[in-house]
């Protein structure tokens, strides 16, 4: 039977480009291989098997951060939110604004814009409910968000596209609660990144993994929102690891968490400019805008 690609629905355009086991939690891999293909005319590399069950965060991130609680969401993810979030305000303004976050876990980003922001809106799992709460309004689900008519200036969706099934049902949904001049900001990991241009299948390895049914590239983010009625306000990089990480995976041919700081900071955030810059970085930031008709 011919797949066809799940953005552009060519049949014949496609190259198995992995067969072997994939990751499937923190530091642990299938016994199963896993087929993924390659769509050479949008770009997009996809798995051959969607994996259905981890859209729900109370299941991933249980696999993948080792546990779903507020406390591991705010130290696994606190960090790594902010520096996101910074990059993103200094292209948009958030003052007065109706801001939703899609996948918003224990609401970290939520937190950092409340003062500002009109209102700020939360949409996760059930298991963040209780704690979002506290601060924001919060929703289980887009049905609901519709239900009540909300529309938005501004939605984040930073760690989820690549875990879709239906990616352009996904995108629908998100364009219709937001508003006409609305802003939709995405993160979205870039397979085509120096790691695997200088690393090959030593970091492949590590990154095709069952989580992630979308590899998207820069070629296949343009086809994807261009299809989907989009226009690109901004894109750019965004580098989430320092360069002496980098190195060091270099050395040791396998991903590692410590790392001597070879290079100083000021030298590897220039190198990391540049990195972004040439949109070679391990994600990428898309700041998108409905078209007009
Ligand atoms: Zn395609």
């Amino acid at each position: 039977m011919l797949i066809s690609c799940p953005i552009c629905k060519n049949r014949e355009k496609k190259i198995l480009i992995w067969n072997k086991p994939i990751r499937s939690g923190k530091n642990i891999w299938t016994k199963k291989l896993h087929k993924i293909f390659w769509c050479t005319k949008c770009d997009l590399r996809f798995a051959q098997n969607f994996n259905y069950n981890l859209q729900d965060n109370k299941l991933f991130r249980k696999l993948y951060d080792g546990s779903n609680t507020v406390k591991k969401y705010k130290s696994f993810n606190k960090k790594r939110e902010k520096f996101k979030l910074d990059k993103i305000k200094k292209i948009l303004n958030f003052k007065n604004k109706i801001i939703l976050e899609s996948n918003c876990g224990a609401a970290t980003n939520l937190d950092f814009l409340k003062r500002e922001a009109k209102l700020t809106v939360g949409l996760d799992s059930d298991i963040y409910k209780d704690y979002v709460l506290k601060k924001h309004s919060f929703f289980n689900s887009i049905k609901k968000i519709r239900k009540e008519k909300l529309k938005f200036d501004i939605i984040l969706s930073l760690a989820e596209i690549e875990h879709q099934t239906d990616v352009l049902k996904f995108i629908r949904d998100l364009k219709e609660i937001l508003k006409k001049k609305g802003y939709l900001v995405f993160r979205i990991p870039n397979y085509n990144n120096v790691y695997l241009n200088l690393l090959g299948n030593k970091f492949l390895k590590y990154d095709f993994r069952t989580s992630h049914n979308y590899y998207f590239s820069e070629k296949s983010c343009d086809f994807l929102f261009q299809k989907m009625g989009l226009n690109t306000i901004y894109k750019n990089g965004l580098q989430e690891y320092s360069i002496n990480h980098l190195i060091e995976f270099l050395k040791k041919g396998k991903r590692v968490k410590k790392y001597p700081e070879i290079i100083d900071k000021k030298v590897s955030n220039d190198i990391s400019n540049n990195i972004e810059h040439n949109m070679i970085s391990t994600s990428l930031i898309y700041i998108l805008q409905k078209k007009r008709i």
